[in-house]
């Protein structure tokens, strides 16, 4: 893997994703190299390809610094607005260990006094290591992507990263630590988890862990996403691959956001959006 310090231009960035104002990105790439990973597109910014995604990535390390002047762009100590780690890239991937870049990060937002919304989104039980500046915040919670309870599934797809139950674990210690906590169930898997018994073993397990709030998301069959996809696939049987073209039609996601509905009323959860994510490759 190739790995490299940069230094970036901005990192409190304008967020144009529906449930955030801010997005921090201390790193570009992620080590995890999910499969169905939509930031794969990063790459064209630093003449990577796509399928070059997960095997490179850059830390951002005058980040904490610019955030400190950057800081200046918002009002009233950021009441109301949100800030998301991270949009394109693992905040807690492996790397952070070393740069702590997410963490001081975090720190200059408590130095200057935020007093809008954290919100952590990581694969990695890296998060529990900064507990305890998350707990200062006055608003602040973390999210876990989970996607399956099937950890061979989540090494299948999700290479690089935590298994699927280290991060119910690091999901239940965090809701005892009181921290709020959400889960993102996505993307909704063809084949492997998108079918009512194996969700309903996902939402089960989530539930036992505390949580109370998640977001779900349909699978991105953008071209570029695709293309990579099916070349981790290849050598699976045919009809795997049928079935994740076989997802984009309307009425399998009629039928699985039925699913969900149900399992959502049957585990009292609250769905943030008010139903699965769609992406634009639908919309058209
Ligand atoms: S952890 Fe997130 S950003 Fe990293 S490769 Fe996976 S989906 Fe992409």
């Amino acid at each position: 893997m190739e790995v490299k310090e940069i230094q970036t231009k901005s990192i409190l960035t304008l967020s144009k994703l529906p449930d955030t104002d801010y997005v921090i990105n201390p790193y570009v790439g992620c080590r995890f190299g999910c499969t169905y990973c939509y930031a794969s597109f990063m790459g064209r910014f630093v003449s990577k390809q796509i399928n070059d995604w997960g095997e490179y990535v850059y830390a951002k390390i005058n980040a904490p610094e610019l955030l400190r002047n950057e800081l200046r762009k918002l009002k009233n100590k950021g009441r109301n607005k949100s800030v998301l780690f991270s949009s394109v890239t693992d905040p807690y991937q492996g790397l952070e260990a070393k740069y702590k870049i997410t963490r001081k990060c975090l720190e200059i937002l408590l130095e200057y006094g935020f007093e809008g919304t954290i919100s952590i989104l990581t694969k990695s039980n890296l998060v529990l290591r900064d507990v305890d500046l998350l707990s200062k915040f006055r608003h602040a919670e973390i999210g876990m992507t989970i996607t399956t309870t099937n950890d061979d599934i989540s090494r299948y797809f999700e290479k690089f990263a935590p298994a699927a139950s280290v991060r119910l674990e690091v999901l239940q210690k965090l809701n005892q630590t009181g921290l709020k906590t959400y889960v993102f169930v996505g993307p909704l898997l063809p084949h492997f988890v998108a079918k009512k018994e194996e969700l309903d073993s996902l939402f089960k397990a989530i539930t036992k862990t505390g949580n109370k709030e998640i977001y779900v998301e349909h699978i991105n069959l953008s071209k570029y996403i695709l293309e990579r996809l099916k070349k981790e696939l290849k050598g699976l049987d045919i009809s795997i691959l049928k079935q994740f073209y076989y997802s984009k039609n309307k009425s399998y996601r009629d039928e699985l956001d039925n699913i969900i509905m149900e399992l959502v009323r049957k585990y009292k959860l609250k769905l943030r959006m008010g139903s699965t994510i769609y992406h634009d490759e639908l919309k058209n």
